[in-house]
């Protein structure tokens, strides 16, 4: 019981330090501009990223029961997650219970992670945007820049 107590503290300070190593030792060229539209997809078919990762060390999203149940032993919100589907590639997806109308009914008090939502980090990870989505990815950095630094030699 006190392992798996220290063993969940150590994992959300090491999510942490992930973060914060990616913001500050790997800066991204990327921006998210737009606003959220509320048309509810992103708490209806939630993707969790596995504790394992690819083998080019890229993360991947859970896809088995079992993998659910590591990550809501690390995270008690994922209890609150029920399955809802199954993408082509067979990622679980999840809908949280909290959703209401298309409406969260925790707003004030919903996690970081969904207040976080979209972040640069999430797009680090090899995630993407729910179609529809009212936000969108841009580059910090204009044609100009990539045409007059990255020319074929
Ligand atoms: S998918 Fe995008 S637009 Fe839709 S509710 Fe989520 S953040 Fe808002
Ligand atoms: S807590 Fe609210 S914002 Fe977070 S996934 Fe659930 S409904 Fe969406």
């Amino acid at each position: 019981m006190f392992f798996d107590y220290i063993k969940r503290r150590f994992l959300k300070l090491w999510n942490k330090l992930n973060f914060v190593w990616i913001r500050f030792f790997y800066p991204s060229n990327i921006v998210i501009i737009g606003k959220c539209n509320k048309c509810g997809h992103c708490c209806k078919s939630i993707m969790l990223y596995s504790r394992k990762s690819n083998y080019d060390g890229q993360a991947v999203f859970i896809k088995t029961e079992e993998e659910f149940l590591v990550l809501q032993k690390e995270e008690a919100f994922y209890n609150n997650l029920k399955v809802s589907g199954v993408t082509s590639n067979g990622e679980l997806q999840f809908e949280c219970i909290y959703l209401q109308e298309n409406k969260c009914s925790i707003y004030k008090h919903r996690p970081d992670f969904c207040k976080e939502y979209p972040s640069v980090k999430m797009f680090l990870l090899g995630g993407s945007l729910y179609t529809g989505c009212g936000y969108r990815i841009k580059s910090k950095k204009d044609f100009k820049y990539y045409l007059d630094n990255f020319k074929l030699r």
